[in-house]
């Protein structure tokens, strides 16, 4: 038996059996589907895309797995990892490979809490992160989340002392720095977009005055762009243009092709670890670390993000949902908005969703709608006459009820 994720299995559905995937499509027994959230944001440039596929069988036929310890290391981590650095913005150059974003974000803000540490500072033992923000299920990632359709079992230990949650307002951040600047350990963000928080947008100027504040008062700043990486947001990283002490990548980092994600950190908080003393090492080590299959697959994503002129198609993706839901307005629906590949038409009550599934499903959409929200997290490979189709059935659940 399959205990799904974030399902009572009591009540669940019936569930769609895939024989086979290609491009934006899922196959099933019965018919084709356009995957409009690319499998929980992460198969970007399709499925079985040919050069991510051949990379994999390629390093499938020399081995599959090496660990990242003992004194080992492999040519497809090695790449990777220099990719990473001269790739990635400013002094990010030391990567820690993990094997999902929530551990990505575990060692990111290990790193973060050990960098006072290393350093000597007393007192600082507090988390910051966003109202609303969710950065992972494992228990301190889910701390660092504010979301309680998700992180309900928290419910168990009381709030914890330990993190404190702001608002997306300049305001509120600087208030949050005067008051307790001084206990803060690090400030964790998704970077403009907030993802399962509800596709909730916010400004660039907001995380150029965090930066500020971050580096006055000597606050670790992480960009989980687990999710915006990789040209999601229309920026092809957020960090692009503000510059974060830590970023964790995942998602598309392989294409969505295999498990992997990456912990990268700038020139100061590798500083803090390196040194003659053991105890100042980064004690963490999953197994699969740098998995030599899942690094191929990153490779190959990163060239055919660099080569396919991706960020130039994920700026027409966004103007065509911005186009095609201009002017759209239903009593139901309380907010529409757009940022790179993803739309989302917020609705007041949750259960005028219910049905939305098995609509879209009978017109050859795949969707996962969630809570209030309706949304796309489009595959970069989409046509436009494939992103009509999607947005024509998110539109037509509306425009077809009779309310
Ligand atoms: C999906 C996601 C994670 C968790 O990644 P997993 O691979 O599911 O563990 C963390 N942070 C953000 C912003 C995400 O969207």
């Amino acid at each position: 038996m399959i205990w799904y994720p974030y399902t009572q299995m009591k009540t669940m559905k019936e569930t769609l059996k895939v024989v086979d995937a290609e491009g934006v499509y899922i196959y099933t027994e019965e018919k084709a589907l356009i995957d409009t959230i690319s499998s929980w944001w992460c198969t970007a440039f399709g499925y079985k895309n040919p050069k991510i596929t051949q990379a994999i069988v390629d390093q499938a036929q020399k081995f599959s797995h090496i660990m990242l310890a003992g004194g080992l290391v492999h040519e497809p981590a090695q790449k990777l990892a220099d990719k990473l650095a001269n790739w990635l913005p400013g002094d990010l150059n030391y990567t820690f490979f993990t094997d999902s974003g929530s551990i990505g974000v575990e060692v990111a803000i290990k790193m973060a809490l050990q960098y006072h540490m290393n350093k000597g500072y007393e007192g600082r033992n507090v988390l910051l992160s966003l109202t609303n923000s969710y950065h992972g299920d494992s228990f301190k990632t889910m701390e660092a989340g504010d979301d309680e359709d998700y992180h309900a079992i928290l419910k168990a230990y009381g709030e914890s002392p330990y993190v404190l949650h702001v608002p997306t307002e300049i305001d509120a951040l600087e208030k949050v720095f005067e008051e307790r600047g001084n206990d803060l350990f690090c400030f964790i963000v998704e970077p403009l977009l907030q993802g399962a928080g509800g596709m909730l947008m916010y400004s660039l100027d907001f995380l150029k005055r965090a930066k500020e504040l971050c580096d006055e008062y000597d606050v670790i700043l992480i960009f989980d762009e687990v999710a915006t990486g990789f040209g999601r947001t229309g920026y092809r990283f957020v960090a692009d243009e503000v510059l974060p002490d830590i970023i964790v990548l995942g998602k598309v980092l392989t294409g969505g092709h295999l498990p992997m994600a990456a912990t990268v950190a700038g020139q100061k908080v590798w500083d803090a670890f390196y040194d003659d003393d053991p105890d100042k090492a980064l004690m963490h080590g999953p197994t699969f670390m740098g998995n030599p299959l899942a690094a191929s697959a990153a490779l190959a994503s990163i060239e055919l993000f660099d080569e396919g002129g991706y960020m130039d198609r994920i700026k027409e993706i966004e103007a065509l949902l911005r186009s095609e839901t201009e002017g759209f307005a239903h009593p139901l629906v309380k907010d529409v908005r757009v940022m790179g590949t993803t739309l989302c038409i917020e609705v007041f009550d949750s259960k005028d969703l219910d049905g939305f599934k098995e609509y879209a499903y009978e017109r050859g959409v795949f969707v996962k709608p969630f809570l209030k929200y309706m949304y796309t997290m489009l595959p970069y490979v989409i046509t436009d006459d494939e992103i009509k189709i999607v947005v024509d059935t998110m539109k037509g659940w509306f425009n077809d009820k009779t309310c």
